[in-house]
């Protein structure tokens, strides 16, 4: 079977494979709303909201060297067998046709990526398609190491997790973290000119929280992006609770009483999630993610593709279908831009967390790949 180059408007309904459906929630659930009209076939990627995605994050494995509290479970999770994640050359190969279709922007993530192998190579391979934006999202742990091959391969930045300024803070939430490895590793991150670097922070409440005003002076004097994240039901021990979340609206108004902020107005074309102020005076910005209390999802525009190859069009969204299964049957280019299309023709109007009958997804974060 051909596996030559996609067009950009491949898919009548005779080219579609057989995708496989690894969810849990029956397809008709899976709109907002009925789809107005058929499935495009040429074209962006398109959903049923007129939402046109450009933005794929590549989850390269689901292990990780950390077990952070919020994400994975501190013994007992089982991952995935070698043999079940897609290949780089499988991966490149979907991010090749995603571009065509479109997809402007990748970020590698994971689990930890960092703690897969050959993962510089791969990086490689995606700079070569031309992205305009080609990001990463680590733990830090080894970035030290990777920071300047990484860069040399093509990489144009990285979001570096970081929940507390405090040694002993940091270890207990990240078990097993450290936080000077952590922060020399944005050192040598900024080296190697993976810039600007943004540091992630989850913020749970009773946890990190008193330490919202430590970030943004971190961010002041380091000119580093802090974004500070709502800690979302996507914990491998399913403990979250709605009253662990800091509302971004807290974490705006402490720091804009001690510095005052304006809003960075959102470009047209950058439906990032993080709401983005830069203090009034000059010395940097910061971001929130208000994922739970003021959901972004009317500008989404993201689509995800996990370690074993299931695209995925929400975090919180158990539909998937799986490019695995298209590739090892031998499908073409044009089979698997069908695949893409649908996924994001499938997407809900949101992720639906304060609806009565929502559901935490089955896999957690770092199954999915944040
Ligand atoms: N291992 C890498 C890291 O930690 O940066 C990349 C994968 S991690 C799943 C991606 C991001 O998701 C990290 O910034 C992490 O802090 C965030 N994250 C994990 N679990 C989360 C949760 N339950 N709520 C909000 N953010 C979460
Ligand atoms: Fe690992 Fe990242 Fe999840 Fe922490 S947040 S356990 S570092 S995948």
């Amino acid at each position: 079977m051909s596996t030559g180059p996609v067009s950009a408007g491949p898919g009548s309904a005779g080219q579609l494979g057989t995708p496989v459906r690894l969810g849990t929630r029956p397809a008709h659930e899976s709109h907002g709303v009925a789809a107005s009209g058929a499935m495009p076939t040429v074209g962006p990627l398109v959903d049923t909201f007129g939402r046109v995605h450009s933005d794929l994050r590549i989850s390269i494995t689901d292990r990780c060297n950390l077990r952070c509290v919020y994400c994975m479970p501190e013994e007992g999770l089982s991952f995935l067998p070698k043999d079940d994640l897609l290949t780089f050359e499988q991966i490149a190969r979907v991010a090749r046709i995603a571009r065509v279709l479109g997809v402007t922007s990748v970020r590698v993530t994971g689990g930890e990526p960092l703690v897969r192998h050959g993962v510089v190579d791969l990086v490689g391979r995606l700079a070569e398609l031309g992205f305009e934006d080609l990001a990463l999202t680590t733990n830090g742990t080894s970035l030290g190491h990777f920071a300047a091959p990484l860069a040399a391969a093509g990489l144009r930045r990285v979001n570096v997790s970081c929940d507390s300024l405090r040694p002993d803070r940091f270890a207990s939430i990240r078990r097993r973290g450290d936080l000077a490895r952590v922060l020399s590793s944005m050192d040598a991150a900024e080296a190697a000119g993976l810039q600007p670097i943004k540091v992630n922070v989850v913020l749970v409440a009773d946890v990190n929280d008193d330490e919202i005003l430590d970030f943004a002076a971190f961010a002041r004097e380091t000119g580093r992006i802090v974004r500070f994240i709502e800690y979302m039901p996507l914990d491998a021990d399913g403990s979250w609770r709605r009253e662990q979340v800091v509302p971004a609206s807290a974490v705006l108004e402490q720091i804009g009483g001690r510095w005052p902020l304006e809003p960075v107005a959102a470009q047209e074309d950058d439906p990032a999630p993080a709401t983005r102020y830069r203090f009034l005076d000059g010395s940097g910005e910061i971001g929130v993610v208000a994922s739970v209390t003021q959901p972004f999802c009317g500008t989404c525009n993201r689509l995800r593709l996990t370690a074993e190859g299931a695209i995925r069009n929400c975090l919180f969204s158990d539909d998937e279908l799986s490019t695995r299964d298209v590739l090892r049957a031998g499908g073409t280019d044009d089979e698997i831009a069908v695949l893409l299309r649908r996924a994001v023709w499938g997407k809900r109007a949101g992720h639906g967390m304060d609806e009565p009958d929502f559901l935490r997804p089955v896999r957690s974060m770092s199954m999915i790949g944040g």
